[in-house]
């Protein structure tokens, strides 16, 4: 935990940011529920336990730098809420989702997989793929 927020800080540093003892209390909320899908509104919520005169603006303002640094995913899963997902650290790609459309519950796949679709993408669309979202509905394995 301390590691990774070290080496967040040193990231918000090489691009000027300082990691302010607001955005630090972000960051270790989504460190802390990393397998979670926080909305803003939850990550708020739980800063402001330990935070309490935090506003929505500052964690807003915060996760969405978060995201410009690539720190964090942006990802909305067809419900119209953006929720934020720490990106898996050296990560190129975003990693891809099981959204189970029984009990709502959300997977992760680390895994890649997709070099060779990238491939034909970048071949036949003369596309320079920079990242990629890729969310696949269906049912879990706990409903089936
Ligand atoms: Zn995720
Ligand atoms: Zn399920």
């Amino acid at each position: 935990m301390e590691q990774r927020i070290e080496r967040i800080k040193k990231q918000l540093h090489s691009q000027s940011y300082k990691l302010t003892p607001q955005r630090e209390a972000t960051v270790r909320v989504l460190l802390e529920n990393e397998d979670d899908h926080l909305s803003a509104e939850d990550v708020y919520m739980l800063v402001k336990e330990k935070y309490p005169e935090i506003g929505l603006a500052t964690v807003y303002r915060t996760l969405e730098l978060l995201t410009e640094l690539k720190i964090v995913d942006k990802i909305n899963f067809g419900d119209g809420v953006s929720r934020y997902d720490l990106r898996q650290e050296g990560a190129d790609h975003f990693h891809h989702h099981l959204v189970c459309i029984e009990c709502g519950s959300v997977d992760e796949i680390q895994e890649d997989l997709l070099e060779e679709v990238e491939k034909v993408v970048e071949k036949r669309w003369n596309f320079a793929i920079k990242d990629h979202r890729l969310t696949f509905h269906g049912i879990c394995h706990r409903c089936k």
